[in-house]
């Protein structure tokens, strides 16, 4: 998509997101192939919310992108919002958080009990979910300006907050520059190969991270999972398989299994693709009637 101004694109970004989420929601846990062609009506099967409902995707990514416009770069910041979500229901659809993934639960207990906000983040094996992808985004939309170094940096600090496994953190780097590319106007055909290009250039002088790059594309198939690489490589195959938001969304849905975080990760790069304009009118609609929609607007008119 030519002509569309960067800030479109970055807005089509956060509420790409959202409403990824919130489409995909219904479906979570489920088998692949067998949901029924999304649309906001079907409500949340799996959480037995209203339609058009936002999750922990959606809610942290608003968390990061005001803590970004309000207070500049700061962990301790990114954790304490992170924290009002989970306690106070801050950023959510209704004023409540009613979803968590064990590994983010676990390090906004330590921010709790005291930890540093760069150290929070668990580093085991078994932690190397999607949960910090899924609200990383923010980083380039609210820092379009800043050098691929900078970008991947930030990328990596706000990552750790919640996941301190470094190929969690390779994930994020690898998620910022392909939408870059995509923010940049570039083919989502070309965008894989870009973004690694660039990432083992700024990476080149870290062999501990730069040695995980492949491990986060390896998965040959889309699956939907939640394993980071798993959600990475969906994401990606869905945005490069379609060519409209819509269309981009209901593949990520169609993979099964974390139905919202899939679609939340893809759609994010598909807002960035084709511009907020393209957002299906229906499925962002099916937002605006919650009281959390006042403050999402805010946060994302402000990027
Ligand atoms: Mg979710």
């Amino acid at each position: 998509m030519s002509g569309l101004r960067p800030e479109q694109r970055a807005r089509g970004g956060a509420w790409g997101v959202l409403v990824g989420d919130a489409i995909g929601a219904p479906w979570e846990f489920g088998p692949p192939n067998t949901a029924p062609r999304p649309t906001p009506a079907a409500g949340f099967l799996a959480h037995q919310q209203p339609s058009g409902t936002w999750t922990d995707d959606g809610a942290a990514t608003l968390a990061l992108a005001d803590s970004i416009q309000s207070v500049g770069w700061s962990l301790e910041d990114q954790g304490a919002r992170l924290l009002r979500w989970w306690k106070d229901g801050a950023y959510t659809a209704h004023g409540t958080c009613f979803d968590i993934g064990g590994t983010t639960r676990t390090a906004l207990e330590s921010i709790q009990q005291g930890s540093p906000a760069a150290e929070a983040g668990p580093r085991g094996d078994s932690t190397q979910a999607n949960g910090a992808l899924m609200r990383i985004l923010p980083v380039l939309l609210c820092g379009i300006d800043l050098d691929d170094s900078e970008l991947v940096r930030r990328g990596i600090e706000a990552t750790q907050v919640t996941h301190g496994h470094p190929r969690v953190a390779v994930a994020s780097a690898i998620y910022l520059l392909y939408a870059r590319v995509l923010l940049d106007g570039g083919e989502a055909g070309e965008a894989r190969e870009l973004s690694v290009q660039r990432l083992n250039h700024v990476l080149r002088m870290q062999p501990d991270l730069l040695e995980l790059i492949p491990s986060c594309l390896q998965v040959k198939r889309a699956l939907g999972g939640a394993y980071v690489a798993d959600s990475l490589v969906s994401a990606f195959t869905a945005v490069e398989t379609t060519s409209s938001f819509r269309d981009c969304v209901e593949v990520a849905i169609s993979y099964g299994n974390d139905t919202d975080t899939t679609a939340a990760i893809a759609g994010g790069l598909a807002g960035v693709r084709y511009g907020v304009e393209a957002i299906p009118s229906e499925w962002f609609d099916s937002l605006t009637a919650h009281r959390g929609f006042a403050e999402a607007s805010r946060i994302i008119n402000g990027i």
